[in-house]
């Protein structure tokens, strides 16, 4: 037996599936799809994985087996055996940020103002849990079918115990997605994860500027087919301030609100 157990139900080993074709690269190895019973799944392999390597590489797959919500990412286990699998369900739509370049002119408002908010159930979530996800973006976003979105990556999460924060070391950090005081103090908070969200923001900046030009007010511009009312949120979930900046739980109200005005157009 060379399986562990997530679900506390049975345990999974590699006969179990059928290894596939090459999804993409991962940070630790490639990233395959594959066939079980009855599903089909992502499977992430780790190409160099000595003993602290594969201990990064599974910190992702720890988190994840404590989450259960209908728009994060799904684990189905983790095979500890040489070489380490760690086992999800397949998307077959692949990352967001790349879904809404192909399909840029067919998708609606109210399909994107859908996708937000279901992120945004799966965030209001993440902070019931007390955990921040630090790396929030359409790259970490996978479509599982033109109606449904899950949240991935749990590479960079971590739970935010009593101190309220959480203390980056890492030099890894997605700069240009980031809160000004994730930039200035690596301070990471529900509040931080809120600012991020984008395509690939500031992008004719070099990472030294963003912080300079987020302390001025420079932020993002409306896009010309974004509604003003989800723009003005935007802009609310960008303050400068954390405390100025609206929860989860409350920006899911409003763009349900919004969702809801967008279908009955
Ligand atoms: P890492 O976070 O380790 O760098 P990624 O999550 O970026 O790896 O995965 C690498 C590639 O595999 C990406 O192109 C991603 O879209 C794809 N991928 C990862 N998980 C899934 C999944 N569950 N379903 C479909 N595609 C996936």
């Amino acid at each position: 037996e060379d399986g562990a157990d997530i679900s506390g139900e049975h345990k999974i080993s590699k006969e179990d599936f059928v290894v596939g074709r090459i999804l993409g690269e991962g940070f630790f190895g490639e990233v395959h799809d594959g066939t079980g019973e009855r599903i089909r799944v992502a499977i992430k392999t780790c190409k160099d994985c000595s003993a602290d390597v594969k201990e990064k590489f599974l910190s992702e797959a720890d988190l994840m087996k404590n989450l259960d919500h209908p728009h994060i990412v799904r684990l189905i286990g983790v095979i500890e055996a040489d070489p380490v699998w760690i086992v999800m369900e397949l998307y077959e739509h692949g990352e967001l940020g790349n879904y809404l370049i192909e399909n840029q002119y067919s998708l609606s408002t109210a399909t994107l103002v859908l996708y937000c908010l279901q992120i945004c159930k799966a965030l209001a979530y993440l902070e019931g849990l007390n955990m921040v996800h630090r790396d929030i973006a359409v790259r970490n976003i996978l479509v599982a079918s033109p109606e449904c979105v899950k949240l991935g990556d749990f590479g960079l999460s971590r739970y935010v115990d009593d101190q309220e924060y959480y203390k980056a070391s890492v030099s890894r950090l997605p700069i240009k997605w980031m809160a000004p005081e994730s930039i200035n103090f690596r301070r990471f908070t529900t509040a931080s994860d809120i600012f991020s969200m984008a395509q690939q923001p500031f992008f004719w900046l070099e990472n030294g500027q963003v912080i300079t030009q987020l302390e001025v007010g420079v932020r993002l511009h409306k896009p010309q087919l974004c509604p003003p009312i989800i723009y003005s949120l935007l802009t609310r979930c960008w303050a400068y301030e954390p405390s100025g900046r609206p929860s989860f739980g409350q920006l899911a109200c409003s763009l349900s609100d919004v969702h809801r005005m967008e279908v009955e157009l």
